[in-house]
């Protein structure tokens, strides 16, 4: 009994950072201190979007600085390096064309075009796993919110967003033909209802052996354990499988001005709600694949824990975890070195229009001070070490 207790307790997940080159960790150390700092990244949130409307030159200063450690590059090609670094220590990539939403058709088609190559970039490179989807840069976002809202579309409206839903078909039916995972991005409460049903009938459509296309769970909400229910229970009657990747909510501040109760004011609310859907889809495992999309060591912790004890292996296909790069390393580099599935979701895209992917990371880490200073405390450990090493 007590050698038992002993081997559960060998068993749990210690988070260590990676080892690596010295020119690495320093701009890590230094993009995270300036993060931590809110005032800075108020005053450089504003001065960038300033700097991107007057189109004043500021591309390389963040180029080598926030954009390198965020993102993979502004191409498929600049993104190689990233993404076989993080291949070399069993980190596959989850490819994310990040760029700002315009609501014009050109760029609909555009970004349709790009993540149709991206498709092939993950068929051809073994080292990447899927890729990701974010609806407003398919589908105009105020199409998606008078649908939500059920508002009724005229003629032409009409015709503009059954265009974007195609081509969110489109791409998924190259990953399904391709055998590749699409994961489409939960967004503002405003636009979720279409992107529901939108995700609900691509995965009808293209999961009906495995899972290929993922619907995303903002567990912040108050309604969505009750809408994995619903998930759950339609692919039980309907026979296809859900794809979840579970989130806590990338929008809390603004959804919770709305004041209508539609997230959880209460952060323990919010991570009560997240270990709950872990807990339901692994109970639901032979109809769910999960993407457990958080940089929370409890709530990694947690999945490790409920697939042990339910003797699910590992490496299970169904099961994976994953962080946005730049952003907890000793999470990736533990679980993979664990045999778990795991990847970072790897951004690219010209630096111009990533500038508020860039903002919103560094607005989330601002927010988010006892988790940064650990991994603070953890990069400057690991110079450290390596300063010592270098130096016997
Ligand atoms: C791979 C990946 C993919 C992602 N994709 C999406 C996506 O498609 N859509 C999306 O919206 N986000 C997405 N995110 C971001 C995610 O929703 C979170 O904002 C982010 O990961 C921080 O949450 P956490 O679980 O990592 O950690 P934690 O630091 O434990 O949690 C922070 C989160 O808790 C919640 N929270 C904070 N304060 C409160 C409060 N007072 N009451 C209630 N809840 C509170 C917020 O959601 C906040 O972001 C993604 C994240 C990852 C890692």
């Amino acid at each position: 009994m007590l050698s038992d207790i002993e081997n559960m307790e060998n068993e749990e997940l210690h988070f260590m950072y990676p080892q690596k080159p010295e020119a690495e960790l320093q701009n890590a150390y230094y993009v995270l201190k300036m993060l931590s700092n809110p005032l800075i990244v108020s005053f450089s949130s504003h001065l960038a979007l300033f700097a991107l409307r007057m189109h004043l030159p500021i591309g390389f200063a963040i180029k080598h600085t926030i954009f390198k450690h965020f993102c993979g590059g502004e191409t498929l090609k600049e993104s190689q390096g990233a993404i076989e670094k993080l291949g070399q220590s069993g980190i596959g990539t989850t490819l994310d064309y990040s760029v700002e939403s315009m609501d014009s058709e050109a760029f609909f088609d555009s970004t349709m075009h790009e993540i149709l190559d991206a498709i092939v970039h993950v068929k051809e490179n073994p080292l990447v796993n899927n890729l990701a989807i974010k609806p407003t840069g398919l589908v105009s976002e105020s199409l998606l919110q008078k649908t939500s809202r059920g508002n009724a579309l005229s003629a032409g409206e009409k015709a503009r967003f059954v265009a974007g839903v195609g081509r969110i078909d489109q791409i998924c039916k190259a990953g399904a033909e391709m055998g590749i995972e699409v994961y489409i991005d939960a967004e503002g409460s405003e636009d979720q209802d279409a992107i529901d049903e939108i995700a609900l009938a691509m995965m009808k459509k293209y999961n009906t052996e495995i899972a290929l296309v993922f619907t995303t769970l903002q567990m912040y909400r108050t309604d969505r354990l009750a809408y994995l229910d619903t998930l759950v229970a339609k692919a039980q009657k309907e026979s296809f499988k859900v794809g979840v990747k579970l989130v806590r909510g990338a929008y809390w501040e603004r959804e919770s001005a709305k004041g209508k109760n539609i997230v959880f004011e209460r952060k323990s609310d919010t991570d009560d709600a997240f270990n709950k859907a872990l807990d339901s889809c692994v109970g639901h495992i032979d109809h769910i694949a999960i993407c457990n999309a958080t940089h929370n060591e409890e709530s990694t912790r947690y999945l490790t824990e409920i697939m042990r004890e339910k003797g699910i292996a590992k490496n299970d296909h169904r099961i994976h975890f994953s962080q946005l790069y730049g952003m907890s390393d000793h999470i990736s580099y533990t679980l993979a070195s664990e045999g778990y599935n795991v990847t970072k979701y790897l951004p690219y895209g010209k630096v111009k229009q990533v500038i508020p992917y860039l903002i919103r990371r560094a607005q989330e880490n601002s927010s988010i001070a006892g988790q940064m200073s650990r991994e603070m405390a953890m990069i400057a450990e690991a110079r450290r070490s390596a300063k010592q090493s270098r130096n016997t």
